[in-house]
């Protein structure tokens, strides 16, 4: 895991605990200076997912017996694309973790 600015400090973001959040390298690599994306449904800019502010479950959920995550709102899915939160290798470790018993989290 990494320490992600969720402002980036590239656009202004502080290093102060209200910005911060942990993510795995590759979701922080794909967010890179991202805070926004457009909805494919409407066309329009939406913010990313905004882990302090925000919560996981009104913007996702767990489908496909928690291998893949689906985005509920414009939010949810501009975030999942962004991040490319189902991307094949990432399916396939929760795949694992699925039938060992380790996943998708119950909270
Ligand atoms: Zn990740």
């Amino acid at each position: 895991m990494e320490i992600d600015h969720i402002i980036p400090h590239a656009l202004g973001g502080l290093t102060e605990e209200d910005n911060l959040w942990l993510a795995c390298s590759p979701c922080n690599e794909r967010k890179g200076i991202s805070i926004a994306g457009l909805d494919p449904l409407r066309g329009n800019i939406i913010p990313l997912f905004n882990p302090r502010r925000q919560i996981w479950q009104d913007h996702f959920a767990w489908v496909d017996d928690g291998r893949r995550i689906l985005g509920l709102t414009p939010i949810g899915r501009i975030t999942v694309t962004a991040l490319q939160m189902n991307r094949p290798l990432i399916v396939r470790a929760r795949t694992i973790w699925v039938l060992a018993g380790w996943h998708p989290p119950k909270d």
